[in-house]
């Protein structure tokens, strides 16, 4: 099996991919097989070898793959392994992980068909459909505890009984696969490893509130993630399970692809629902809420694609199953990417609760180089950035809240000693500066106001006044703006202030 996800993609894995090909040709019954991401995107390509098409016993791993290795990696099939590429997987980085929206990431070829029936795929739709009733499908996600994955961890059972409970007619069904936090690459990977699951967790979505047709939103920066899902749709489609009479019963659902063209603010589900109208992508008042009136006005459900990924093993295993995994409020496993300064760069699933420590130190390897963990950034532009103190907390959405950051959708930027959090926290606000739509007045003068503020406090020319306007501003922008962009982006800001206050006064020092 070789990743032909994007991370590995760009470091050579298509050439792998060829050499294997070209050696396995005159090999007897040796196949190899592309698929999808193997998560230790820093050590690609990466190369898994079993010794039977049913990957038993555990496969071997092999790292930084080059062509030239692909002969010594065959011969090397039922003796030991080729030691200057082993990967060994009893390592915490795999061995700490519980996967169920990345189960068959790294192992299916994201384009067949049949390689995602073969592991369960459509299982639960067929058995949705045909011995259960849209409310039975209800109340299994309701008692999974499953939360929103989109950042915003809202009860999912509730957001699809609100749309469900509103009159029958026209409903649609949207998948928010514009991910566009810096640093985030979570939604990508699944798309790109195993897009049938999200056709299947919308299916049953659709099914269980009575909508016929759905729309996956996603990025046109996104090439590789597109491409997958397209084909997905359109062999779902001829194998019956998109379409008219789905799994021979009366039902019928069709998805479409909608590319966004880049502007981070359609995240916002508001503005998503407007881009996908052709109108220009920009967030409305809230209420009504898209489960009232949404896309042209019509209730709709919209989730994120790691929410839609959790939805079919949750119909086969059962709600009480899947909330038996995390903790009191978060239930089930969170997808991470990991990023910055931080040995192990890569996708990683871990039970609800798991502490910031395992996450960084355990399964990420820790800083390289010697140096010392500084910060770790979660939940993009609307998140924050928590220091070494707090590294033992369980992550989940009520005590990351707690602590004045958010879960967002997964991604996780580490720092290390050499990091100023003035500047990550002017990052930030230049890019949230950049993003605002312009629509209302308090974010699109506010963030340009608080970027100027960080500016002149970054490069120690900022006064103690400066500091209290920008402290002012933060105040203002959060209570005032429309949409979630404004209301968050003076987090990375308020967090900063909150644990590296420091950084700010020798800064505001080194101008005096
Ligand atoms: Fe646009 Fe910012 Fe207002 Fe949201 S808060 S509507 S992004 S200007």
């Amino acid at each position: 099996r070789v990743c032909m996800a994007a991370s590995c993609q760009s470091s050579g894995a298509a050439a792998v991919l060829d050499a294997l090909s070209q050696h396995c040709s005159g090999a007897g019954t040796c196949q190899v097989k592309s698929v999808g991401c193997m998560g230790l995107c820093s050590a690609g390509p990466l190369v898994a070898v079993a010794e039977t098409a049913e990957d038993a016993p555990e496969p071997v791993l092999y790292r930084d793959v080059k062509p030239a290795d692909a002969a010594d990696i065959l011969a090397s099939i039922g003796g030991q392994p080729v030691t200057r590429r082993h990967c060994p997987t009893d390592q915490p980085f795999f061995a700490r992980q519980r996967k169920i929206v990345l189960a068959n990431s790294g192992i299916i070829d994201p384009d067949s068909f049949s390689g995602y029936v073969a592991v369960g795929g459509y299982v639960a739709l067929v058995q949705a459909l045909t011995e259960m009733t849209p409310a039975e499908v209800l109340n299994e996600v309701t008692a999974s505890g499953l939360r929103g994955r989109g950042g915003g961890g809202y009860p999912t059972g509730l957001k699809w009984s609100t749309v469900a409970k509103m009159p029958r007619g026209q409903k649609f069904v949207i998948c928010n696969a514009d991910e566009g936090d810096p640093g985030a690459f979570m939604d990508r990977a699944v798309l790109e490893s195993d897009p049938h699951r999200i056709l299947e967790g919308m299916a049953i979505a659709a099914y269980a509130i009575g909508a016929d047709k759905g729309y996956v939103y996603v990025r046109a920066e996104y090439p590789l993630a597109v491409e997958r899902i397209q084909t997905a749709i359109r062999k779902a489609r001829r194998a019956g399970f998109l379409g008219h009479h789905i799994a021979e019963t009366e039902f019928s659902f069709d998805i479409e692809i909608r590319l966004g063209a880049g502007a981070f603010v359609c995240g916002e589900e508001t503005a998503l629902m407007a881009s996908i109208e052709g109108q220009r992508g920009q967030p409305r008042p809230r209420p009504p809420y898209p489960a009232q009136a949404g896309l042209w006005g019509y209730p709709t459900l919209i989730n994120n694609v790691e929410t839609f990924a959790n939805i079919a093993p949750i119909l086969r295993e059962g709600g009480a199953w899947f909330a038996s995994i995390g903790t009191d409020k978060s239930k089930g496993t969170k997808v991470f990417a990991l990023a910055g300064t931080i040995r192990n760069t890569g996708l990683i699933e871990v039970p609800m609760g798991t502490t910031l420590r395992d996450i960084i130190e355990v399964i990420g390897g820790g800083i390289p180089g010697g140096k010392a963990f500084k910060a770790v950034q979660t939940g993009g532009p609307s998140g924050g950035c928590l220091p070494a103190d707090k590294l033992d907390i369980p992550v989940d959405y009520d005590s990351l809240r707690d602590l004045g950051t958010i879960m967002g959708s997964g991604g996780m930027i580490v720092m290390d000693e050499d990091s100023s959090m003035v500047d990550v926290a002017r990052y930030f606000m230049e890019f949230c500066m950049t993003e605002s739509c312009g629509k209302c007045v308090p974010c699109r003068a506010g963030t340009l106001q608080m970027h100027e503020l960080l500016d002149r406090i970054a490069k120690a020319q900022g006064t103690r006044r400066d500091l209290a306007l920008l402290e002012d501003l933060c105040d203002v922008v959060q209570a005032t703006s429309l949409c979630g962009l404004g209301q968050t982006a003076p987090n990375p800001v308020l967090s900063t202030l909150r644990y590296f206050r420091n950084e700010y006064e020798e800064r505001l020092m080194a101008a005096e």
